[in-house]
């Protein structure tokens, strides 16, 4: 089996590192293809006012300078003699839960891979405290991530259908089990802004993801994780909100 990594931490992310760890216990067949910086937040923006660079790290290994979706495309038309049986994305550096998706450069990655026919699953470690950075712990996704991937290497999954895993951020041995729930929705307030002057001292804004509130609903990522069992999602990229084509249909008839 074929498969191909990426991380929207960067191709150095230590997720990445954890997510081969979890890839290398079905395959020895791995491809890596990840930005060469950081992109999280990149959502599925794909570069198109610039040039993006290839560059080789090793045998199968490529960074690219570019987005999470630049990195999928360059690994399935550029870098890869095969297309591969399975994407992984991740394991990115915090939750990826509710409405965090469309920002997700990690989401996003798999959702690049659902639109080219190829089976992707994202995965993402949540975590408690704020300003962690580096410090991020991975344990859970380690413990957890080869039991989730093993049951969904070949699940049924419909075409343009991605899944999406998120990590509780507990240690490993408190997680409770794996549970198979709906997307939930944040509260609307996209965490801080903070306000500061650069050493020339012109006036800059920085966004911050902490005290993102949300109001738990039964059966959604938020509630598994809150409960501290590896949420497991599958999500659609028809957005299409069926129910409302007939009424606006009839508005425009
Ligand atoms: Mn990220």
């Amino acid at each position: 089996m074929r498969i191909l990594l990426t991380n929207d931490d960067g191709i150095n992310a230590p997720g990445l590192k954890v997510l081969e760890e979890i890839a290398r216990q079905f395959s020895d067949d791995i491809w890596v293809c990840a930005p060469s910086e950081e992109q999280s937040g990149a959502g599925h923006s794909l570069t198109l006012t610039r040039p993006v660079r290839l560059h080789k790290h090793g045998p199968r290994r490529f960074a690219v300078s570019g987005t999470p979706t630049d990195s999928v495309m360059m690994a399935l038309r550029e870098v890869m003699p095969e297309a591969p049986d399975i994407i992984l994305s991740g394991v990115n550096r915090g939750a990826n839960l509710a409405d965090d998706i469309t920002y997700s450069g990690t989401v996003s990655a798999a959702i690049e891979g659902a639109l080219a026919g190829v089976r992707s699953i994202a995965f993402s470690q949540v975590y408690a405290r704020e300003g962690m950075g580096d410090e991020v712990p991975f344990g859970a996704a380690s413990a957890w991530g080869a039991k989730v991937l093993e049951k969904l290497i070949d699940a049924p999954m419909a075409d343009r259908t991605l899944i999406n895993v998120n990590f509780p951020a507990i240690l490993a041995d408190d997680v409770k089990g794996i549970r198979v729930v709906r997307q939930g929705f944040h509260d609307y307030a996209r965490g801080t802004i903070v306000e500061g002057r650069d050493p020339r001292g012109y006036r800059y804004f920085w966004f911050g993801l902490d005290q993102i509130e949300h109001t738990l609903d039964h059966g959604t990522d938020l509630e598994a994780i809150e409960e501290g069992y590896v949420a497991v999602t599958p999500l659609q990229l028809d957005l299409t909100h069926y129910s409302t084509i007939g009424i606006l249909a009839e508005r425009f008839a």
